[in-house]
């Protein structure tokens, strides 16, 4: 039996995977295919493809607590969850020039003013910043490729046949194709609609999962600074148990903090990230104020139809009493459409903005300069599509043993649970090869 392993998706989660197999002394080939570019080759604009996907030009916050983003310990276990984590933040610091520079944010205690009006989620986050991830990733990079990785860029996969291990191979390789042994699939948000059309094609049992749905707030940092002294990615949240609402403030970002633009099935949704460098300094803070509804049926066309009604002219909508939208760290303006009023928001999300609405109230009560010094960008938005039913103990398909789902892709939801779901699925790999598993493969790829 050959021991061809083919992933797709050179993103965070597949890059921890490979180094994996590597650090472990596999011997099978092994390929990566992504339809966006080398870290050397990539440019600023490229959000979301290319190594080290999303992640790449991320703010790179390493979080480090399995309540946030995705379900691992569902899978593993609270322990192993933790020791998978480790081992994605150390491959962050291996790979860094300067791994001192990781600032390490650890809140033990709440503060006593935010108390009357939210909770404080507490755990350690890694700050890296987007400009080292650029080093970072050009660094781990050339690791892969010294250890025997074989990388296709700028190589979209369009199809792939389960039952008989074959991908057909798109865009710079248009007509190419290639046959694995065994795959793992981390295409991430951009590939989510791929995902998507894959589990309808091959009906692959799967999980529902609730709407994760809200805006990208922005603000200047000043109002907020006595907080972010305490922790750099504070986590704000509160719950409505008895109409199956929760609401927290997501993805924090600081001091050089921009906000970015997804593009998700061809819609705009927003997201934010932040440099290290001095350089780009903006003294702004962003996060996402997000909502997870439960009992929403069919949650998955509800957010896509959300999402619909808050766009014009092809991108997401900007609301301030005061404020315009900001640039991008490029010095380009941020894709929106400023509206004057939310009437057209609060009708799309069906009465659940009063939420958001009284988040940002309650946020002017604790930070009292805030006052109208504020705007949010609309839609930001977690799609959780029902996720691919895996089995727990490697994350392969119930139907497709040798077909491994990773990341976003598995509904992760960030870069250390990313990571830890691809080193998790190799270890699972590695355990059961034997020796005499390996022979040569040849030439995988076909005219
Ligand atoms: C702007 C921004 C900021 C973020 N900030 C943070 C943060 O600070 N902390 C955090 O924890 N998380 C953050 N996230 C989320 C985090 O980046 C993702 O959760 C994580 O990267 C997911 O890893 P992944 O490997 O599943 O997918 P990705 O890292 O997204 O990689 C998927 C890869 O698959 C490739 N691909 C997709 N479809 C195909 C196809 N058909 N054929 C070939 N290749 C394909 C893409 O080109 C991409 O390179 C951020 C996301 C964004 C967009």
């Amino acid at each position: 039996m050959s021991k061809n392993i083919v992933m797709i998706g050179a993103g965070v989660a597949n890059v921890n995977a490979a180094t994996k197999l590597i650090d472990g002394e596999y011997k099978g080939k092994i390929t990566i295919i992504d339809m966006g570019k080398n870290p050397y080759d990539r440019k600023y604009s490229e959000v979301m493809e290319g190594f080290l996907g999303a992640g790449g030009w991320s703010d790179g916050k390493l979080t480090y607590h399995t309540s946030i983003g995705g379900q691992l310990s569902k899978y593993c276990g609270e322990e192993k969850a933790m020791e998978l984590f480790d081992q994605v933040i150390a491959n962050f610091k291996r790979f860094h020039p300067n791994p001192s520079e990781v600032q390490c944010s650890d809140p033990k205690s709440e503060p006593e003013f935010i108390k009357p009006y939210f909770g404080l989620r507490l755990f350690p986050v890694w700050h890296v910043g987007t400009d080292y991830l650029h080093e970072i990733g050009k660094n781990w990079y050339d690791f892969l490729v010294e250890g025997g990785v074989e990388f296709y860029w700028e190589s979209k996969v369009t199809d792939i046949n389960f039952k008989n291990n074959k991908l057909e191979i798109g865009k710079k390789m248009d007509g190419h194709f290639l046959y694995y042994d065994t795959l793992i699939f981390g295409v991430g948000k951009s590939g989510i609609d791929f995902g998507k059309k894959l589990a309808e094609q091959y009906d692959l049992p799967t999980e529902p999962k609730p709407v994760q749905i809200g805006v990208r707030f922005e603000a200047p940092q000043k109002h907020f600074q006595k907080l972010i002294d305490v922790s750099y990615d504070f986590k704000l949240y509160r719950k409505f148990e008895d109409k199956g609402v929760s609401l927290r403030s997501f993805c924090t970002n600081n001091n050089a903090a921009y906000v970015a633009v997804e593009e998700t099935y061809g819609d705009h949704s927003y997201n934010g990230h932040a440099k290290k460098d001095e350089a780009f300094r903006n003294n702004m803070t962003n996060f996402g104020i997000l909502m997870e509804v439960q009992g929403i049926d069919n949650p998955f066309e509800w957010s896509r139809e959300l999402v619909g009604k808050v766009q014009e002219e092809g991108t997401g909508l900007f609301y301030s009493p005061t404020r315009k939208p900001t640039t991008t760290s490029e010095g380009i303006e941020v894709s929106t459409i400023q509206i004057d009023s939310l009437n057209r928001i609060r009708e799309a999300f069906k009465g659940y903005y009063t939420y958001i609405d009284d988040f940002i109230e309650d946020m002017k009560k604790v930070f009292p300069t805030l006052g109208d010094d504020w705007g949010v960008y609309i839609p930001e938005i977690k799609y959780l599509s029902p996720e691919p039913l895996v089995n727990y103990k490697d994350l392969s398909l119930t139907k497709y043993p040798n077909v491994h789902f990773v990341g976003d892709a598995l509904s992760a939801r960030g870069i250390t649970v990313s990571g830890a779901q691809g080193i998790y699925v190799v270890e699972s790999l590695l355990g059961d090869i034997k020796e005499d598993d390996y022979i040569e493969t040849g030439d995988i790829i076909s005219f």
